[in-house]
């Protein structure tokens, strides 16, 4: 089944500017990019709906792995093929896995600071600001763990550089945004940042994507994680997968 409309399940159409729509569900009034080829509008409030499940999963999780964590958070009724809570799931489910591995914060803190800023990027940010809300979702996530500030100096370096680092991976293999396939590179790229630059070492899988049924605009072989991918006979997989491993990674799996 392909998750679109919400209330109808009829494709997505983005629009190059802003349009007043009405949210088909709850009746709010707001300014968006995106409505169903029937006319659905379903506001940002009510896509994420839900949302505060995701603190409770992240408060009772044991795993030093972001990326089961986030997918525990992907199979709740929540979570959506293609949504803004991603922007919310991405530093949250770091910040568990940072506190499971070692990371000393103050976990319920952390998570209600993520939620209150996560919730403020809109869906469609990848396209239409140039940085995909997962991605800034990981700068967030060490935003909070430093206690960065605009006034703040090395805290402040941090962030955008794990932003950086998560939009560039995001950028290079390119479009149409999958908020799977950009969380998944967010949460790598983070695991990478935090043991550099944080001395703990969350789990780093390998990632195998269950979602690509679902996803109307799946770009098949040139998604890293797609299962395609993982056949060892083809060379653009290798050269894919190599892409997101960590340069020392990337030096050992090319012998
Ligand atoms: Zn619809
Ligand atoms: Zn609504």
């Amino acid at each position: 089944m392909k998750d679109e409309c919400l209330i109808c399940g009829a494709p997505l159409i983005y629009l190059e500017t802003g349009e007043k729509m009405t949210c088909a569900i709850c009746g709010e009034k707001e300014t968006g990019r995106s409505r169903c080829e029937n006319g659905h509008y379903v506001c940002n409030e009510c896509h994420m709906a839900g949302l505060d499940s995701i603190a409770a999963l992240c408060l009772a999780s044991s795993s030093t792995d972001p990326v089961e964590i986030m997918q525990s958070m992907m199979a709740l009724p929540f979570c959506h093929m293609h949504g803004p809570e991603h922007h919310v799931m991405v530093g949250s489910a770091l910040l568990a896995a940072f506190r499971n591995a070692g990371g000393k914060i103050d976990l319920p803190k952390a998570l209600a600071e993520m939620m209150k800023r996560g919730r403020q990027v809109p869906g469609g940010a990848c396209g239409y600001w140039g940085a995909c809300g997962a991605g800034l979702s990981s700068g967030m996530f060490v935003s909070i763990i430093s206690s960065s500030s605009p006034l703040s100096v090395e805290p402040f370096s941090l962030c955008h550089q794990m932003t950086a680092r998560s939009l560039a991976a995001i950028g290079e293999i390119g479009g149409p945004c999958c908020c799977k396939r950009d969380s998944y590179l967010s949460l790598l790229s983070a695991i990478d940042f935090v043991a550099e630059h944080f001395d703990i070492q969350m789990q780093k899988p390998e990632i195998v994507c269950r979602h690509a049924s679902q996803n109307n605009q799946c770009i098949g072989k040139r998604c890293p994680f797609s299962r395609a991918e993982k056949q060892p006979s083809s060379p653009e997989g290798r050269r894919r997968r190599i892409a997101v491993l960590t340069p020392a990674e990337a030096e050992k799996a090319a012998h």
